[in-house]
C-alpha cells in the first residue's frame, strides 16, 4: 500500500479532505494536476461568499453552521486569516422564492438577522437603493472567504502532518478491486485502501458514469471601481445577493481598497463548457452586458465599467445539489463533486464528512439530500 487513502484533485474539497484526514492520523497521498492554490478551475478570484441563511434551501443550514466552526478550526491550525464575517444582505421582494427560502432558514433555525425596509435600509445601506416592495435581510453569520489562501492553508497543514502531495500529476485512471483501489498517475501505479474523488469540473473524466448528470459551467467574475470606495469597505458593505425578474447579482466588498467584485449569482452559469481542459478564458463585452446593465441600474455608486474580468468554471449536477457520499456500490470510493457554483463556503465541513466516511463508514452530518445514489445512472 502506498498509503491508506488517496485524494484525487487537491483543489477546494480535496485540500480540505486531506487536512481533515491528516489531523485524524490517516496516511494520505494527494494528486493534483496543477499547483496548489491554482486558479484554473473553481477556486480562483480572490473571494468567496459565505452565507448561513441559505437561498439554496434550509436543509443546508446545519452544514453551514458546522462549516463556520471548521473554518475557525482551519484558521487556528494554519495560523491564516481566511473567513471574515462582515454580514450578508439578501435584497429582493418578499415573494421571491430565494427570499422565501432565506426567511424560512431564519425562522426554522432562529438565525441572527435584521430586516431593513424603507428609510432604515436607505440610511444603513445607501449603496443599494430599494425599489417599491423590496426589503433587505441581513444575515449576521455571513461574509467572505479567501479561496486561494484557504486551499493552500489546508494542503500545507496536511503536508505538515505527514501527507504527501504529487503536484502537476494528473490521475489517468482509478480502479477498485478486492485488494483496494489502484490509481495510475505519472506513468506509475499506486495502491490505496480507499480513495476520495474531488476532481471538480473533471469529475466525469475520473468517474465517466457521471456524464449524464453532470455538466461544467463557465462562471465570470468582474471587478469595478466606485465613485467613493469608502462606501464599499467590509465594515460598510456586507456581501450581498440581489435577485429579481431583471437581475441576479452578487457582490463582495473591496478587499484591495480599489475595486468591488460583482458578478451574476453563480447558480446562473455563463455557458456550458464541453471540455474543462480547453476553457475559453476570453471575456467579451457581450458576455458581461446584463451584469453591466444591472450594475448601472442597481448600484449607482459604482462606475459601471469593469476594470478586471476573469473566467472560471465549476461542476454542476442536473439538480444543482452536490454529490457527497460513497460512489454507488463502492464502499472504497468517496465522491465529493458537482458543487454547482455554491460549494466553497462548505468546503471544510465537506472535508470533515469525507474523513468521517473514510474512517467510520458514516457521518453524523445531514447529507441525505446529497446522496450520489439519486443519480441512478451514475453507478460505477
Ligand atoms: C467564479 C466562481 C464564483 C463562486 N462563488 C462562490 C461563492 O461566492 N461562494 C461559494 O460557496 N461558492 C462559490 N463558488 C463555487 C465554489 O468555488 C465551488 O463549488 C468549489 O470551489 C468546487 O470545489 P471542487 O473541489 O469541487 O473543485 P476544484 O476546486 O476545481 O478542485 C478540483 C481539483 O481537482 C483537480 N483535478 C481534476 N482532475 C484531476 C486529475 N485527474 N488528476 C489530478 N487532479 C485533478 C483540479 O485541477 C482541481 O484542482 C464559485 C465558483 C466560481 C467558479
Amino acid at each position: 500500500m502506498d498509503a491508506e487513502v488517496a485524494v484525487i484533485g487537491v483543489g477546494t474539497m480535496g485540500s480540505m479532505a486531506m487536512w481533515q484526514l491528516a489531523r485524524r492520523g490517516v496516511s494520505v497521498v494527494g494528486f493534483e494536476q496543477f499547483g496548489i492554490g491554482h486558479d484554473r478551475s473553481a477556486a480562483g478570484g480572490e473571494s468567496r461568499a459565505f452565507r448561513t441563511a441559505y437561498l439554496e434551501g434550509s436543509e443546508y443550514v446545519p452544514l453551514l453552521q458546522e462549516a463556520k466552526n471548521q473554518w475557525v478550526e482551519l484558521e487556528k491550525d494554519s495560523g491564516s486569516h481566511l473567513l471574515t464575517l462582515n454580514g450578508g444582505l439578501m435584497i429582493g421582494n418578499e415573494t421571491n422564492p430565494s427570499m422565501r427560502n432565506i426567511l424560512q432558514c431564519i425562522k426554522e433555525f432562529k438565525l441572527d438577522h435584521e430586516v431593513l425596509e424603507g428609510e432604515s435600509a436607505r440610511k444603513r445601506y445607501p449603496q443599494h437603493p430599494l425599489r417599491s416592495g423590496e426589503l433587505m435581510v441581513l444575515d449576521k453569520q455571513a461574509g467572505f472567504i479567501k479561496p486561494e489562501l484557504s486551499v493552500l492553508a489546508a494542503a500545507r497543514k496536511a503536508e505538515e502532518l505527514g501527507s504527501k502531495i504529487y503536484r502537476y500529476s494528473r490521475v489517468e485512471s482509478v480502479s477498485t478491486h478486492a485488494g483496494g483501489v489502484t490509481v495510475v498517475a505519472n506513468n506509475q501505479t499506486y495502491l490505496f485502501e480507499k480513495v476520495v474523488i474531488t476532481a471538480g469540473p473533471w469529475l466525469d473524466y475520473v468517474l465517466p458514469n457521471y456524464k449524464e448528470n453532470f455538466e461544467v459551467n463557465r462562471l465570470l467574475l468582474a471587478w469595478f471601481a466606485a465613485k467613493d470606495i469608502n462606501l464599499f469597505t467590509p465594515e460598510r458593505f456586507p456581501i450581498f445577493v440581489r435577485l429579481n425578474d431583471e437581475i441576479n447579482l452578487f457582490g463582495v466588498p473591496t478587499l484591495d481598497g480599489n475595486m468591488v467584485k460583482l458578478a451574476p449569482v453563480t447558480g446562473h452559469g455563463d455557458g456550458l463548457i464541453q471540455d474543462p481542459d480547453n476553457v475559453d478564458r476570453n471575456v467579451r463585452v457581450e458576455d458581461l452586458k446584463s451584469l453591466i446593465d444591472g450594475v448601472a441600474k442597481y448600484l449607482p455608486d459604482i462606475i459601471p465599467e469593469p476594470i478586471r474580468v476573469s473566467a472560471y468554471m465549476d461542476g454542476f449536477t442536473t439538480d444543482h445539489h452536490p454529490v457527497v457520499g460513497f460512489a454507488p456500490e463502492h464502499e472504497n470510493v468517496v465522491v465529493l463533486g458537482g458543487f454547482s457554483g455554491h460549494g466553497f463556503k462548505m468546503a471544510p465541513v465537506m472535508g470533515k464528512i469525507a474523513a468521517d466516511l473514510v474512517i467510520n463508514g458514516r457521518t453524523q452530518h445531514h447529507i441525505q439530500h446529497l446522496n450520489p445514489n439519486r443519480f441512478t445512472s451514475a453507478k460505477i
